[in-house]
C-alpha cells in the first residue's frame, strides 16, 4: 500500500514526498482509511511509530475541505501531556500542511506567558494543540470557541491517565460538540484506558499495532553491572567515548541529578547539558534547538522531559539511572533507532536492581544482555542467567501485568525517597500530578553521599 492508495489531498501527499517517506507505517496503513471513513479509533501505538502521522494526515485532509459549521474556532484539538510532545504534533502539522492553504496551527502550552496566548486565541485557528492544564483556563474564561470542532485526538492517553490530567481531558472533550470525531492513542489499551474510551469515543475500532518485542528489534539493549558511584561514571565515560556514538540521551531519576552529571560531562569536555523540567520553557527549547541541530552530543535527561523528543542522530540511550517503570525503559529506549535506523541502549545496574531488570524483561519480552568492558569489571555478583526471566511471559505473568491500582503500570518496588516538590512539567502543578515523576528519588544509590563521584559543577 502506499500514500497514494489512502486517498488523501495531494497536497498532503506532496508534503509525505517532501518528507522522504515512501509507504506508510503499520499504524498509517490501518488508522487513516478509519479515520477518513468518519470513525472514532482507539490505538495502540508509541511514539516512533508513524503515529503522529496516522492522526495529524487525515485531520489535514478534513481541513482541506470547507467547515460544517461557520466561526473561528479550532477545527481539530490534539490534546498531548507534555510540552515537548505537543510542540512535536505542531511542527509534523506545519510539515505535513505546508501545501495546504491557510492552516493555521496554534499551541497552548502551560509555562508560556497568557498575553501572546490570549492574542493567539483571538485570531482564528485550525489546528489547536495544548496541554490540558493550561487548555482548562483558556476555556473556563471563555477565550476557546469549539462550535467548528470536528476531530478530537487524545495523544499518549495513557500518560494523561497517569498525570492525573484525565479529569481535564473529561472536562474538555465535554466542552466540544458531541459530532465530533475523536481518536485515543495510548501505549497500551488496557481497563483504565478502555474506561477513559467508554466515556469519550463513539463505537472506536480498535487498532493494534505490533508488539513491543518487534519495535524494539532495531535496538541493541546491554547491561551494565556497576558497583558504585564512580565504577558508574567511568563506565559512562567509556560509552560516550564510543565512535559510533553521534549523539545520547543520558537518563537520570531526579532533576538534581541531571543537572550534577551535565555540569559534570561539560566540565569533561563533553558537549553535555541538562533537560528537565525545572528548566523553563526558553531553556528547554533552546537546548533542544541545540541537540537538534547538532549542537549537543549529550542530553541529560528525565524521563517526562525528554518523552517524544525525536531526533535522527540519536544513537544511544544511556539509563544512568534505571527507570521506576518498566513502560518508561520503553519510551526511554525509543529515541534511539528512530524511523528504522540501528541505536544502542545501555542500562546501568548494581545487583538490587535484579527485580527492577526481570520486570523490564518481562515488559519488553526480551533479555538484556549483560557486557563487561575490559578493565572496568564489575566486582558485585552478577544475577544468574536464570534470573526470573524465560523470553516470552508466561500467562501467570500476563495476569500479574495488568491493571495495578493506580494507573495500570508496571511500578518497581525498590524503595525511593520522594521530596515532595510538585513542579511538573506541564506547568500544570495547581491541578497536582498523584506525584512528581522526576523528583521520585533515584532508587538506585550504592554511595551513602549522593554527591559522591561527580565533580564540581561549572558555575551557572
Ligand atoms: P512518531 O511515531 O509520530 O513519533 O514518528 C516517528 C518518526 O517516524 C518521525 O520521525 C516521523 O517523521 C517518521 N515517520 C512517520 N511516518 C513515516 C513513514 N511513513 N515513513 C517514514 N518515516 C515516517
Amino acid at each position: 500500500m502506499s500514500f497514494e492508495d489512502l486517498n488523501l489531498n495531494p497536497s498532503i501527499i506532496k508534503a509525505i514526498q517532501d518528507a522522504g517517506y515512501t509507504t506508510p507505517t503499520p499504524i498509517q496503513k490501518q488508522a487513516i482509511p478509519e479515520l477518513l471513513a468518519g470513525h472514532d479509533i482507539m490505538a495502540s501505538a508509541q511514539t516512533g511509530t508513524g503515529k503522529t502521522a496516522a492522526f495529524m494526515l487525515p485531520a489535514l485532509h478534513l481541513l482541506a475541505t470547507p467547515a460544517k459549521t461557520p466561526g473561528r474556532g479550532p477545527r481539530v484539538l490534539v490534546l498531548t501531556p507534555t510540552r515537548e510532545l505537543a510542540l512535536q504534533v505542531s511542527e509534523a502539522a506545519l510539515k505535513y500542511g505546508k501545501y495546504l492553504p491557510r492552516t493555521k496551527v496554534v499551541s497552548i502550552l502551560g509555562g508560556m506567558p497568557y498575553p501572546l496566548q490570549n492574542k493567539l486565541l483571538s485570531q482564528p485557528v485550525d489546528i489547536l494543540v495544548a496541554t490540558p492544564g493550561r487548555l482548562i483556563d483558556h476555556i473556563q474564561r471563555g477565550r476557546i470557541d469549539f462550535k467548528r470542532l470536528e476531530m478530537l485526538v487524545l495523544d499518549e492517553a495513557d500518560r494523561m491517565l497517569d498525570m492525573g490530567f484525565i479529569d481535564d481531558v473529561e472536562t474538555i472533550a465535554a466542552a466540544t460538540p458531541a459530532t465530533r470525531q475523536t481518536l485515543l492513542f495510548s501505549a497500551t489499551l488496557d481497563g483504565a484506558i478502555d474506561k477513559v474510551a467508554a466515556k469519550l469515543l463513539k463505537s472506536p475500532k480498535r487498532i493494534q499495532v505490533a508488539s513491543q518485542k518487534a519495535r524494539l528489534d532495531n535496538i541493541e539493549q546491554r547491561l551494565h553491572y556497576v558497583d558504585d558511584m564512580s565504577h558508574k561514571n567511568r563506565l559512562l565515560n567509556h560509552v560516550l567515548r564510543d565512535e559510533a556514538l553521534k549523539q545520547a540521551i543520558v537518563f537520570t531519576a531526579t532533576k538534581r541529578d541531571a543537572d550534577t552529571l551535565a555540569d559534570n560531562l561539560y566540565a569533561q569536555g563533553y558537549a553535555a547539558a541538562a533537560l528537565h523540567g525545572d528548566m523553563n520553557q526558553r531553556e528547554r527549547t533552546r537546548t533542544l534547538t541545540k541537540l537538534r541541530s547538532g549542537g549537543l552530543r549529550v542530553l541529560v535527561a528525565t524521563d517526562v522531559a525528554a518523552r517524544g523528543i525525536d531526533i535522527a542522530d540519536i544513537t544511544h540511550v544511556i539509563n544512568f539511572d534505571l527507570p521506576k517503570f518498566a513502560e518508561d525503559y520503553v519510551h526511554r529506549i525509543g529515541r534511539t533507532g528512530r524511523a528504522g535506523a540501528a541505536g544502542v541502549a545501555v542500562s546501568f545496574a548494581s545487583n538490587r536492581d535484579s527485580a527492577h531488570l526481570t520486570k523490564i524483561e518481562r515488559y519488553t519480552g526480551q533479555r538484556i544482555a549483560s557486557h563487561i568492558i575490559p578493565g572496568l569489571e564489575p566486582r558485585i555478583k552478577q544475577r544468574p542467567q536464570s534470573s526470573g526471566f524465560n523470553g516470552a511471559p508466561s500467562v501467570a505473568q500476563k495476569r500479574k501485568r495488568t491493571p495495578l491500582a493506580q494507573n495500570g503500570r508496571q511500578n518497581f518496588s525498590a524503595p525511593h525517597e520522594f521530596k515532595g516538590n510538585s513542579n511538573n512539567d506541564n506547568g500544570n502543578n495547581r491541578r497536582g500530578r498523584p506525584f512528581d515523576q522526576e523528583n521520585r528519588g533515584n532508587s538506585f544509590r550504592t554511595n551513602s553521599n549522593p554527591k559522591a563521584g561527580y565533580q564540581s559543577a561549572r558555575p551557572k
